[in-house]
């Protein structure tokens, strides 16, 4: 009987998200002692069957989510409704290769009381040395408490923009050799005036009955083997985290479970990273304490969210689910506020009031186009479909 209710109540827990989920805990609290005060063992038991995000807590800080300035599917007003809805206390925005979506996120976040964090996450990438040659690999860079006016980090944004633009329009040109035919107006309807990716031609390839499914598309036409592949232009993950750092903010590893090695991280933190997202629906709980693990000896910064992007079931029982415990929060927000006041005042003392804003980008934008539109074994992995765009 105590078992079948403790199985019960996990399943229960497991579909239910934000204030209900207050409620579960509430609950569970009261169930658990009913447990202890039956037997030691049975209680432990109980415990055995808690779920890893009960035993951290409700979650508190979401500190990774799209909206429709990228590629998620809601406006930045709806998305911070949502999650106010899923009582999140705070939430950070953090569309892809763009800041247009701060402004409206940070009005409706403050309209609802909620704390919030301007962000980006910025597409970048680093060479891998293998034993007969080098690669390219795509490593998402968060960026917090970045000046979403800072004209370095608004010109990268304009850049990037062009480039996938450029990139959409050889894919649907590669597609129209192949028989498929889309035009930019259709991928335009879909994306609105949002950051265009492959999600979006995906998606657009759906619609006109091309293919089934979005899933379908990346398979058949748009993942990075596939025959409408088209290399996409980053930069180097050093430059980000400088950028990043120029813009006043903190440089967070996105998601590095299963896109870098240990020695790859290493060499990020030489670069000046400041800290890792440690929960994330990609990280199994083990990895999210290992890497816990690290920051802690580290003293890195340690982050976390949903990756929301919306309009998946998937998605939606993510938000709420993947993020910040409070005292983590707490913890994160008083250090990012300490190095970002530093970050400001070297930016101020390096560069004095003038700062030629344009100059750092310039260096480098063509030559790492070159490498990354040569590179043909780039790597595909779930993130390549999921998560990047
Ligand atoms: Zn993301
Ligand atoms: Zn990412």
């Amino acid at each position: 009987m105590p078992v079948i209710a403790c199985v019960q109540w996990r399943a229960f827990v497991f579909g239910c998200n934000g204030r209900k989920r207050e409620k579960c805990r509430q609950i569970g609290t009261i169930v658990c002692e009913y447990f202890r005060s039956l037997h030691p063992r049975l209680y432990r038991f109980f415990l055995f069957t808690v779920p890893f995000f009960m035993q951290r807590g409700t979650i508190f800080a979401d500190l990774h989510s799209h909206t429709t300035a990228s590629d998620g599917a809601h406006t930045p007003t709806m998305l911070v409704q949502r999650a106010f809805e899923r009582a999140l206390k705070a939430i950070a925005v953090s569309d892809h290769d763009t800041v247009a979506g701060v402004a409206e996120a940070r009005k409706a976040a403050e309209a609802r009381g909620m704390v919030f964090l301007s962000g980006i996450e910025i597409s970048a990438s680093m060479t891998i040395q293998g034993s007969t040659q080098a690669t390219e690999r795509e490593v998402h860079i968060l960026g917090y408490n970045v000046d979403e006016k800072n004209a370095a980090l608004l010109h990268y944004c304009v850049r990037s923009e062009k480039e996938r633009q450029r990139r959409a329009e050889r894919i649907l040109a590669r597609l129209a050799e192949l028989g498929k035919k889309l035009t930019l107006e259709e991928v335009r309807a879909i994306s609105g005036n949002g950051v265009i990716g492959r999600h979006h031609i995906a998606i657009a390839l759906r619609n006109a009955g091309i293919v089934r499914t979005v899933r379908q598309a990346f398979d058949k036409y748009l993942a990075d083997d596939a025959p409408a592949a088209v290399a996409k232009w980053t930069f180097p993950a050093a430059k980000a985290i400088e950028l990043i750092h120029h813009a006043g903010g903190v440089a967070v590893l996105a998601h590095p479970g299963q896109v870098v090695s240990a020695e790859q991280l290493e060499e990020l933190i030489s670069c000046g990273l400041d800290g890792v997202e440690v929960h994330h629906p990609a990280h199994d709980g083990m990895l999210a304490q290992y890497y816990q693990y690290f920051t802690d000896t580290r003293q890195m910064l340690a982050s976390g969210g949903s990756d929301y992007h919306g309009g998946s079931k998937r998605d939606d029982s993510n938000l709420g689910r993947f993020g910040l415990v409070q005292s983590d929060f707490e913890r994160f927000y008083a250090t990012l506020q300490e190095r970002s006041a530093e970050y400001k005042e070297q930016a101020k003392s390096k560069h004095g009031s003038g700062f030629q804003a344009f100059d750092a980008l310039h260096s480098f934008t063509d030559s790492v186009q070159h490498s990354v539109a040569d590179s043909l074994t780039r790597f595909k992995t779930f993130f390549a479909q999921q998560f990047s765009s």
